[in-house]
């Protein structure tokens, strides 16, 4: 499943291919000739694939082929776009054809280097898509670039969440096409489940470049796309454990964690389930899914709070984006916690449905052969795009040097001493006209802050936009002159900050001489990534800049992760307005953080060995699921029963025997496979509630699910023999839905909520 590295040309040798690319000068050229020299190009270039069997690393490749396209795309850029790509654009193009996740500091024209492997890998005419962070940049991008590609004769397009099946069936039919990972991968399940091929809106996948790709193949990494759909029947939870859930007490029938991650029943709250229940013991194989509820009702109960992470909006629950604050479109938790928060609730069940396709963003990602990567921040998490993805890093020089301050953190006792500094120190660069730019955790801790700069007078903008178009028109505007702008520090992504704000010299000029953009951190995130993609806001190409981050003893990051005995004890119960003037403190709070990314890297792993076979039984499915598609079942039938097939076409006419079987088959494989994925997600629970602490839990998983998918091969070869023997062949299309063609009537497409991450390592206290 892993993506391959690339061998052949070394990055020490992208600087040569920089030279090559800057000595072929075109400018003389009309455009009419230039044409004519992109023609022959395609030409030879064609030709030279299709001699050496896609060989794409050697010598002849880089030095010729590749930098020719490359010049060619720099003259037409001057052309189109009037602007002269850098070197710094040049590299980072190289390094995307090479399969390198490149590292660009922000502002520095990414969109741009990604057009030169893009145009190279298009010209297959196999397709290539560049996923953006979200629907507003692959717009903005594809329609930016669209004349480079134009010129070459290649056409790029968009996909946005409104479009439907045509209009999307059109756009990946582009040469290149920019896209979300989300709309991508939806796209991908919806084409898993359709009945003709004629239906699906994918092509083979060929190519992919991802844009913030720390975001996408790591933040994202692990959030389920998922498909589901109304058929058959519904979980109900039984209401003997909604009242048994309301009699149970905190902290003496259940625990939480000290991250607020997980709970768990106690031993004296399992006996007081027992005995309530009459069930027996809790924790044997037949209560499993009894246990379950319990354990998601208590998680509804307890972890998830109203107004916070959710709100009930029109007799529905709407979950709340943790960083956006905004009701987080097309998103629902794992089927059990939607069932049990709707339970609490007395809503009437949404989640009736069946999952009817699943993948994790990484998954999805690692099904395009050729995979390549940028953001300004990947450097730091070098380790896992190795160990994920077998992808390096390559660190591109920004054009000019940047020159941004980042001064130490501040450090304070407390949270208000903190937030009263920040306030204070907001003040003074306000004071004169400097703008300002806060990142805070979360969108309530925005408000907070920009509540306290009121009482000031100080007149700032909170970034909580309804939607990622207006998000990028107030960011934008964080660089004028005299702007406090306050916003949670994944916002914006994308999204340039100039200085003085748009195209006005004179403005640049004053923000310039006050030392230009000032970015305050009001707490550590828990990925020091993270934090530098917040001081990359100030500082772009070369422009003057500084950031500090303001924390506390008391912050999130050193109290939730138990790691508050790292500090000295000096310092517990202590408390000044001032700073504490304590170099040790901050090489220990760097310490903490690497702990807690490490910690979150190990989350990561572990939730991918879950995924890693269902992924490869998942393939092997599709496989035949598409060839089923394609040409129907005998592929699957034994030479025996392919005499029935004779028999049945000479009888009823093979077209229509074809339809029919080919509509029954797919039928029996989705519903096997529907349930395969229900057992799987059901023993996923079970393992880590009952198996937890003795066995390895994921072998046991991957053992029950081996067995699990044999069965299915078997039975799917039964089941498509007997359907096809007792298929009426003369029924039409109504009659056939009314004797089984079970399809779901409506299906819909959300991602799996991320609280629901770490849920899977509840550890039970009776183990
Ligand atoms: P990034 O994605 O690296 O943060 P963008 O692609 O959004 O950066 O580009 C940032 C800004 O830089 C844009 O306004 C763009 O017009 C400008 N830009 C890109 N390349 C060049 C160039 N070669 N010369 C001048 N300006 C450029
Ligand atoms: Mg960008």
């Amino acid at each position: 499943m892993l993506l391959k590295r690339k061998k052949g040309i070394r990055p020490a040798q992208y600087k040569e291919l920089v030279n090559i690319i800057n000595q072929k000068d075109f400018t003389k050229l009309s455009d009419s000739e230039l044409k004519q020299i992109i023609n022959t190009y395609k030409q030879n270039y064609l030709r030279y694939l299709d001699n050496n069997s896609n060989i794409r690393d050697t010598k002849q490749f880089a030095n010729g082929y590749m930098t020719q396209c490359y010049a060619i795309t720099k003259e037409i850029c001057r052309r189109v776009l009037c602007l002269e790509p850098y070197e710094s654009q040049l590299l980072t193009g190289i390094a995307l054809c090479f399969g390198k996740i490149a590292e660009l500091p922000t502002g520095e024209g990414k969109t741009l280097a990604a057009v030169f492997p893009a145009v190279l890998n298009a010209l297959t005419g196999k397709g290539v898509h560049v996923l953006t962070f979200n629907d507003y940049l692959a717009k903005r991008d594809a329609q930016w670039m669209q004349g480079i590609y134009e010129f070459w004769g290649l056409k790029a397009a968009y996909i946005q969440e409104n479009m439907d099946r045509p209009q999307r069936r059109k756009a990946y039919l582009a040469d290149i096409t920019y896209v979300t990972p989300k709309e991508a991968g939806f796209d991908y399940l919806r084409d898993s489940i359709v009945y003709e091929k004629s239906e699906t809106v994918h092509r083979l996948f060929n190519c992919v470049i991802v844009d913030e790709a720390d975001a996408i193949l790591i933040d994202e990494a692990r959030t389920p796309l998922v498909i589901a759909g109304n058929i058959g029947d519904q979980h109900q939870i039984d209401n003997r454990l909604l009242e048994l859930v309301g009699l149970l007490r905190q902290n003496i029938d259940y625990m939480t964690d000290e991250n607020s991650r997980n709970v768990y029943l106690t031993e004296k709250g399992s006996s007081v389930a027992e005995k309530y229940l009459s069930c027996g013991n809790l924790y044997s194989r037949k209560n499993v899914e009894t246990l379950t509820d319990i354990n998601n009702l208590l998680h509804a109960k307890v972890l998830l709070k109203q107004d916070i992470d959710y709100i009930i909006k029109d007799g529905r629950i709407e979950i709340i984006d943790e960083f956006t604050g905004r009701v987080a479109d097309r998103r629902k938790w794992d089927y059990g916690l939607q069932i049990a928060i709707e339970a609490l609730h007395g809503i009437k069940c949404t989640a009736s449905n069946r999952i009817l396709g699943k993948i994790p963003i990484q998954n999805f990602i690692s099904l395009y052969p050729e995979m390549s990567g940028m953001t300004a921040t990947a450097k730091s998490s070098e380790d896992e795009f190795g160990s994920t993805y077998e992808h390096d890093v390559y660190v591109v020089h920004p054009n000019k040097k940047c020159i941004r301050i980042d001064y130490d953190d501040y450090v304070f006792t407390h949270k208000e001493a903190k937030y009263n500094a920040v306030v204070k120190e907001v003040c003074t660069s306000h004071s004169m006209g400097r703008p300002v730019l806060i990142g805070t955790s979360s969108i309530k801790e925005s408000e907070q802050v920009a509540a306290l700069l009121r009482q000031q007078g100080i007149e700032c903008v909170v970034l909580n936009a309804k939607n990622d178009e207006e998000e990028a028109k107030i960011i934008a505007l964080a660089g004028k002159f005299g702007a406090v702008t306050v916003s949670t520090n994944m916002a914006g992504r994308g999204v340039d900050i100039k200085l003085g704000g748009e195209d006005s010299p004179e403005e640049r000029k004053k923000v310039l001489e006050l030392g230009g953009l000032y970015v305050i951190g009001v707490s550590r995130n828990e990925c020091v990534r993270i934090d530098n993609q917040l001081r990359g806001r100030a500082g772009r190409q070369g422009d003057p800049g500084s950031s500090r981050f303001f924390i506390s003893l008391e912050d999130d990051l050193l109290v939730q992760f138990g790691l508050k005995k790292d500090i000295p004890s000096k310092y517990y119960g202590f408390r000044q307005e001032e700073r504490l003037d304590d170099r040790k403190l901050l090489s220990l709070i760097c310490h903490i953080q690497r702990v807690v990314d490490g910690q979150n890297f190990e989350i990561r792993k572990t939730l991918g060995k879950y995924s890693y076979l269902l992924e490869w039984q998942r393939r092997a499915f599709m496989k035949k699921r598409f060839e089923v598609l394609s040409s129907g079942a005998p592929g699957l039938l034994s030479t025996e029963k392919k005499e029935l097939y004779d028999e049945l076409c000479s009888r009823y006419g093979k077209e229509r025997v074809d339809e029919i079987q080919r509509k029954m088959s797919l039928n029996c494989m989705d519903e096997l496979w529907y349930d395969f994925l229900e057992y799987c997600e059901n023993i996923k629970e079970g393992i880590n509630l009952v198996l937890a602490g003795r066995k390895e839990p994921v072998d046991e998983f991957n053992r029950l699910s081996i067995s699990k998918f044999e069965q299915l091969q078997e039975e799917m070869k039964e089941r498509i023999l007997e359907t096809l023997e007792n298929t009426d062949f003369s029924m039409n299309d109504s009659q056939l839905a009314d004797k089984g063609l079970k399809t779901p009537s409506a299906t819909w497409t959300y991602i799996i909520n991320d609280s629901i991450k770490v849920k899977n390592f509840s550890i039970f206290s009776r183990l």
